[in-house]
């Protein structure tokens, strides 16, 4: 394993590390380097497509991924995507455990090699701020496509690294040195860039940029035609109307620069490369051309790989929210349960989400922007947490069909359903009433609203135990109009809201306490006497009684309901005062009956009480003493 290495910077071709390798280490001979990297000197190190990396991995420890050095260091992932994927998966391994002698072939290229770039390219305003940053430059990858003329992040034209001639033999290893770049670069040559030299460029940065491994050139091929056809290049029966396409092609560019690209495309050769890409032949086509193609059907090469999801992923991956908007958890993501199907009709996918809730909702696909996660197509069911909301809504009686609407989030006509179905039957009777309201308007006659109000009235008197509820089903015609006119007065006059079963409920309890209340008093009566006779005086509080009676919790929480308890409790209950004049007063009493002298300081020792207490009670106790007790 190596101590040392130069660790690629960003974008850096795998070789322009190795190069500074070379030179840090201090080697002379290329062939020690060869040795110490790829464990033998007969490796001849491909600028772009590097081989046998197995070896240099494990020379650096591990700190690298093989897959890491092929998509980050290499121009691989230039090629990768417009690549069967067979042929994707050959040409990695000869990067990773061959040789690469005739890797090239393997690609492809051979026939469709264009734009090659003899030497090393590189941008000065890109290799002035690495200079800056880390004392030197280094190779980009992006400026050695072939096709790719400026930087795509300064939209500087590149420049040819001269190289020492002197010194370069057949597989020396080149590194930028400063000394030999020129740096300078003049406004004016930045101002004549062909816009579409830019896009190019820029195009290539994000085939670097991002993984595209799912893509190959079936999928890429799929694309196109989708493309052609949603441009209008596809006649009736569907083949490819090649001669609108070249015109609108040719136009989009311009025959100078396809030329300069060595792209121009020869009208009359069936195998001229438009042809070629746009039918999916079998023969391989240039990265370069692939991103001419992409940039005429798209706006941006993003939009022509971003549908990548609406393959696989057309909801991207991981969890969804729920968008029931009654429930606690609402736009938290917790749905796990996506189903996909497609549309019948166009073929575009469909989510539905599941939320455990209850609450199911799809919508149809792919999600385009962030925001399309939020959206509903459509509510394929409420379930139980939004129907017990509604329900509980319901059962409070004081909303209407359009705020409960709002409240719940959905419109006035599943509320009205959903009050049928739970059997609440709260809004079904407004039909009846408007229609009759409106019948008796056509009639010129008038709703005779007191007589209404009457009638609720009176069958709260004749049944006094009767529930909202029962009232509303008795007079179903009464309610519903006052309730939609008269709510105020309605309400009013309107029982408590409790159901029977709950006043039901609540008159056995009330029955239950009374007897116990009776039963308490009753206790509390012989406690009480029990107390005040035994032998040791004991202070009469609440905690001392119901110790006794063992019902201590009933009397410090249900008091309440027991009203003769609390009334006879509270009316022997005792403060520390109270209880010091009876100790006193009881000593006194057995002092009078035996005939002994009453001495009050003696009483205040006898009863143990503070002086500073006892002065207060003194008083009464002198007038208890001198009427004799
Ligand atoms: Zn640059
Ligand atoms: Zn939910």
């Amino acid at each position: 394993m190596l101590t040392f290495f130069t660790d690629p910077h960003e974008d850096e071709l795998l070789y322009g590390a190795i190069a500074r390798y070379h030179y840090y280490i201090g080697n002379i001979d290329y062939k020690d380097t060869l040795r110490e990297l790829f464990g033998k000197d007969s490796v001849i190190p491909s600028l772009y497509l590097p081989c046998n990396l197995e070896h240099l991995a494990k020379q650096l420890g591990k700190k690298y991924t093989l897959d890491y050095l092929i998509k980050n260091h290499t121009l691989f992932p230039f090629y990768a995507p417009f690549l069967p994927q067979e042929r994707k998966n050959t040409l990695i391994n000869t990067m990773k455990y061959e040789d690469g002698q005739g890797i090239y072939t393997r690609l492809g290229m051979i026939a469709g090699s264009i734009c090659k770039k003899e030497g090393i390219y590189y941008c000065p305003l890109c290799s002035k701020k690495e200079i800056k940053e880390y004392g030197e430059a280094y190779i980009h990858r992006i400026h050695q496509f072939q096709g790719v003329f400026v930087c795509p992040m300064h939209e500087a034209k590149l420049k040819k690294y001269k190289i020492d001639k002197t010194r370069a033999s057949r597989v020396a290893f080149i590194r930028l040195d400063e000394k030999l770049l020129e740096l300078d670069t003049e406004s004016n040559e930045r101002k004549a860039i062909d816009k579409e030299l830019v896009k190019i460029a820029q195009a290539a940065r994000y085939l670097l940029d991002n993984d595209l491994s799912a893509f190959d050139k079936e999928i890429v091929a799929k694309k196109y035609r989708e493309l052609l056809y949603e441009k209008g290049f596809l006649s009736v029966n569907k083949t490819i109307q090649q001669k609108k396409l070249y015109d609108a092609f040719v136009w989009f560019y311009g025959k100078q620069l396809l030329k300069n690209l060595e792209s121009d495309i020869d009208k009359d050769d069936e195998y001229n490369w438009l042809k070629v890409i746009s039918r999916n032949s079998k023969r391989t086509v240039h990265p370069i051309r692939h991103i001419l193609f992409i940039n005429f059907l798209t706006e941006d090469i993003k939009y022509f790989f971003k549908p990548k999801i609406d393959f696989y992923f057309p909801f991207r991956q991981g969890s969804w929210p729920c968008l029931n908007p009654v429930a606690e958890h609402y736009k938290k993501d917790i749905i796990k349960n996506i189903k996909i199907t497609s549309d019948y009709k166009t073929r575009l996918p469909v989510g539905t989400f599941s939320c455990v809730c209850g609450f199911v909702y799809s919508r149809k696909g792919p999600d385009q922007f962030k925001e399309d996660r939020y959206r509903i197509g459509r509510i394929k069911a409420f379930g139980h947490v939004w129907e017990n909301k509604l329900k509980a809504y319901l059962k409070e009686e004081k909303y209407g069909l359009r705020e409960l609407a709002r409240l719940m989030k959905c419109d006035p006509k599943t509320i009205k359903k959903f009050d049928e179905k739970l059997g609440l039957n709260y809004f079904q009777g407004s039909k009846t009433i408007v229609k009759e309201v409106m019948d008796n308007e056509n009639q010129g006659r008038q709703i005779d609203i007191q007589a209404y109000k009457d009638k609720i009235i009176n069958t709260i008197r004749e049944q006094p135990s009767l529930s909202r509820t029962q009232i509303r089903k008795l007079c179903q015609k009464e309610y519903s109009y006052l309730y939609c006119h008269e709510k105020e007065w309605l309400f009013l006059n309107l029982p408590e809201n409790m159901d029977k079963q709950e006043i039901d409920c609540k008159s056995d309890q009330r029955v239950a306490w009374d007897i116990r209340d009776t039963e308490i008093v009753e206790g509390i009566k012989e406690a009480y006497k029990k107390l005040l006779e035994s032998e040791k005086s004991v202070r009469i509080t609440k905690s001392s009684i119901g110790k006794v009676l063992g019902i201590l919790p009933t009397l410090e929480n249900y008091l309440d309901k027991l009203p003769q308890t609390k009334e006879f409790l509270y009316s022997i209950l005792e403060s520390v005062t109270d209880f010091q004049i009876r100790r006193s007063k009881r000593i006194i009493d057995e002092k009078i009956a035996k005939g002994e002298p009453i001495r009050l300081w003696e009483i205040q020792r006898l009863a143990g009480i503070r002086t500073k207490a006892f002065n207060k009670i003194k008083d009464s106790l002198e007038v208890y003493i001198n009427r004799g007790g």
